[in-house]
């Protein structure tokens, strides 16, 4: 691609902060996202914000389909310039967040790939949307802010460890696939951020009850320094020895917290509470 600042610029492009326009242009990272990604030319990938289409680019080189979300209408011109020619390549102009999941997925097929380099205003709403509602995506490779990229892959009994961890943990595995210093982007952003792999796994929740289990990691985690039996009797108004049976039934520890549970763990204690 020739460089970012001439081609914004021949454009009359200024980037927007609102929409997160931090642009990658580092050939060697942007191929390394992509062969990490694992994408073959079997892959249909969904890419949310291809910007100026650097990283869409290298995706189109791999994949057999690539399906890219821009909301910002002023870079139709430029992403015509620098990716137009790839016949793999669909663009829609729109809000992603205002598409609905089954009308997204009608063109993505059975296996697709999300990557995308996102925005980071809406980076939770996206990553839950897709690993709640989706049946028929595969993994997601998203760059985040490094703080919530330690915090999707953290630990147990680490204070990164959240519900959101628990979420990711209850539908997949989560791993940091590459640290990315806020000077590799134009313009730098005031974070550094990092690449993350979430692999799903669809049969992991095939007869769990969701909404229950969600609603447990959420008490558990409303007062995450208080311990969870204290947690639980509160919300569910139990006397002390029943909360203390449930947790014994659980397998979980008396004196626990909310972030020294696995997600196993909180499946389990959300069964035993239905009973
Ligand atoms: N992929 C490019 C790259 O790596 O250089 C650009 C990444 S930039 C961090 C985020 C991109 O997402 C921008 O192009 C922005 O306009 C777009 N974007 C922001 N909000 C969006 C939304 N709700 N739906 C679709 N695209 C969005």
């Amino acid at each position: 691609m020739e460089n970012l600042k001439t081609l914004l610029y021949s454009h009359g492009i200024n980037l927007k902060k609102a929409y997160g326009q931090n642009f990658l242009t580092d050939q060697t990272l942007l191929e390394d996202i992509v062969n990490q990604s694992g994408i073959d030319k079997d892959t249909t990938v969904l890419e949310i914000g291809p910007g100026a289409g650097a990283l869409t680019g290298e995706l189109c080189k791999k994949a057999k389909k690539v399906i890219a979300y821009e909301i910002d209408q002023r870079l139709k011109p430029l992403l015509a310039q620098t990716v137009g020619g790839y016949s793999n390549l669909e663009i829609v102009f729109k809000d992603v967040m205002k598409e609905k999941l089954n009308v997204l997925e009608q063109k993505l097929g059975d296996n697709y790939l999300l990557v995308a380099n996102l925005p980071y205003y809406i980076t939770t709403p996206i990553v839950m949307n897709f690993l709640e509602n989706s049946k028929k995506l595969n993994s997601l490779v998203i760059m985040v802010q490094k703080e919530v990229a330690q915090r999707f892959c953290a630990p147990p009994k680490t204070t990164d460890y959240g519900a959101i961890t628990v979420a990711i943990n209850l539908r997949g595995k989560a791993k940091i696939i590459k640290q990315v210093p806020r000077e590799m982007f134009t313009p730098p952003p005031n974070v550094d951020s990092a690449v993350v792999k979430i692999d799903i796994d669809r049969k992991k929740l095939e007869s769990v009850d969701l909404d229950k289990v969600r609603e447990v990691v959420k008490i558990a985690f409303s007062s995450r320094r208080k311990m969870l039996v204290n947690n639980l009797m509160n919300a569910y108004k139990l006397a002390r020895t029943d909360a203390e049976t449930l947790l014994i039934n659980s397998n979980v520890s008396l004196t626990a917290r909310a972030e020294e549970l696995t997600s196993e763990q909180y499946i389990t204690l959300s069964e035993n509470l239905k009973k």
